[in-house]
């Protein structure tokens, strides 16, 4: 599998195009807005998209996820049900942030912890990791070692468990007993900022590391 990072809105969220070498179809997992940009992107590298994927339900991941389904007449799958209250607030969140365009939508399938999402010849596994909203998945790709990881971990921090049915006890859990456990050679990409991976975090990470 190979993967290309597109960051879309003012958020700089990190829209990520996944796809299968040996069909070029893509998974687009988090397209957030920006949908002529991530266009450009799967255009740019001959890309077939199949699926949409959803880490949670704030509007910087799932505004665009919509119009690009409809543009491409494909599934969305993911987030967790628990995020429903967040997309179906879609549009309030974007105004809030004065941003307009982002739609609501029903996911083809809501995702739970140890289901597989599949395009082309690739499997991913999917691990619920609630804290920062009730329903958050993270996607795995096991022969990669590589890991979408949303909004949940980032390169020096964790995700905000200020929201609306946030907690912070649930973001450590998912953390420390769902992604920690993974290995420490794991490599993240992150909802925003730089990739990082799993042992630096364990190591480093002044929210969640090892040193707390
Ligand atoms: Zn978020
Ligand atoms: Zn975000």
């Amino acid at each position: 599998m190979r993967y290309k990072i597109v960051p879309v809105t003012p958020l700089e969220q990190n829209c990520t195009l996944f796809w299968c070498e040996s069909t070029r179809q893509a998974a687009v997992v988090d397209p957030g807005g920006d949908v002529a940009r991530i266009v450009a992107a799967l255009e740019a590298e001959q890309l077939t998209p199949t699926l949409i994927l959803i880490t949670h339900g704030h509007f910087d991941h799932a505004g665009g996820a919509a119009e690009l389904a409809t543009r491409y007449n494909i599934p969305i799958e993911g987030p967790h049900e628990a995020d429903r209250f967040w997309i179906d607030g879609i549009a309030d969140q974007g105004r809030k942030f004065g941003l307009a365009g982002g739609q609501t939508f029903t996911p083809d399938r809501w995702l739970g912890d140890g289901d597989t999402v599949a395009f082309g010849e690739v499997t991913l596994e999917v691990l619920h990791c609630p804290g920062h909203t009730p329903g958050h998945v993270v996607y795995y790709s096991r022969p990669d070692a590589l890991l979408q990881v949303g909004d949940v971990l980032f390169q020096g921090s964790i995700g905000r468990t200020d929201f609306p049915q946030g907690n912070h006890a649930d973001i450590l859990a998912s953390i420390r007993q769902k992604l920690f456990p993974l290995g420490d050679d794991i490599q993240f990409i992150p909802g925003h900022g730089p990739m990082s991976t799993l042992g630096d975090e364990r190591q480093w990470n002044p929210f969640v590391g090892d040193g707390r």
